[in-house]
């Protein structure tokens, strides 16, 4: 299988340090560096995460130790592999290491082969992970979220509501006559319709937070989270317009000649306990209502 190279940052303060690891790592791997712990935190964070940190121990200011336990509590940051390099060879050190979150251990100075051979396991295993965790949360056919992952989000965002006293909005979305669409184009065009139409819902989507999932067949929802009603019937109008501007004929469509949804929107501030089924059902209950009241719209719950 080829990959893509995996990117390394490597952390120390002494410049000799990171030209010797830059040189053994450079010929497999993307390397990047930093001269401090901020930076290192900073550029963890960023839009191009790296797959594994090299992390010296002792640098002034913020410590590798400190740093590790940094990265480990960011949700952002807490799957990337730590491996600390250092010239500490006592046994606490180690330890200490291995305790604040990291994944392995390497006594300055290095040897060229080991470090090459440590750091090539780890981004094995690292790749293995996110595998997992995409074949886990992303629908196969449209890339989007699949149900698992809605199902996790809905669950932790019902809770962060209730606890923050928020406002939590589901949207549930349904293609109009989509059994007609797949008896009348076949199913291969159906899939394309499906794809098509996955990704014009998560393209309207802006907010990091905001997750956009394929909960089964012709099935889509949205969760807004911090979004009160008035915020999440925008979206719902936006999203409806979006597909039909699409303009898939749709032969089957008695009303409208191509390819529309329903939508049904609910928004909540949950109270500690309650669960995420209430502001499905509600959500499911408002999508009811627009199919009922002719397709190609979206019905807000009441309160
Ligand atoms: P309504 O407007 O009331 O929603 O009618 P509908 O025909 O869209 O609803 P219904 O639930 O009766 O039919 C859903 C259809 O979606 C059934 C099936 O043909 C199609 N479908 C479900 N999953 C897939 C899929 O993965 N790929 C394709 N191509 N079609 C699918
Ligand atoms: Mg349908
Ligand atoms: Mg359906």
């Amino acid at each position: 299988m080829h990959y893509a190279q995996a990117t390394i940052l490597v952390v120390d303060d002494a410049p000799e340090n990171l030209r010797v690891l830059t040189a053994v790592l450079k010929d497999q791997y993307r390397v990047k560096v930093a001269t401090n712990g901020e930076r290192a935190l900073a550029l963890a964070a960023g839009d191009d995460p790296p797959d594994l940190i090299l992390l010296d121990v002792v640098m002034p200011g913020m410590d590798g130790y400190e740093v590790c336990r940094r990265l480990k509590s960011d949700p952002k940051t807490t799957a990337i592999p730590v491996l600390f390099v250092s010239s500490r060879d006592e046994e606490e050190d180690e330890a200490r290491g291995l305790d604040a979150g990291g994944i392995d251990y390497i006594v300055k100075p290095v040897r060229p082969s080991i470090v090459q051979a440590r750091v090539k396991n780890h981004i094995e295993l690292k790749r293995s992970r996110d595998l997992l965790e995409r074949l886990t949360t992303v629908d196969h056919l449209t890339g989007i979220s699949n149900r698992r992952r809605y199902d996790e989000y809905l669950d932790l965002e019902c809770r962060r509501a209730a606890r923050d006293g928020e406002p939590l909005s589901l949207i549930a979305i349904d293609i109009d006559h989509f059994k007609a669409y797949n008896d009348h184009y076949g199913h291969p065009e159906g899939d394309a319709c499906l794809i098509a139409v996955a990704r014009t819902l998560a393209a309207t989507v802006t907010r990091p937070t905001d997750v956009v999932a394929r909960c089964g067949g012709e099935e889509f929802a949205c969760i807004l989270p911090g979004t009160d009603a008035g915020g999440a019937a925008q979206l719902a109008e936006q999203m409806r317009q979006a597909v039909a501007a699409l303009e898939l004929p749709h032969q089957g469509s008695p009303a409208h000649g191509c390819v529309t949804i329903s939508l049904g929107v609910a928004t909540r501030v949950l109270v500690s306990g309650q669960l995420p089924q209430l502001l499905a059902d509600a959500a499911d209950r408002a999508l009811y209502q627009a199919k009922a009241a002719g397709r190609n719209c979206f019905v807000a719950s009441a309160v």
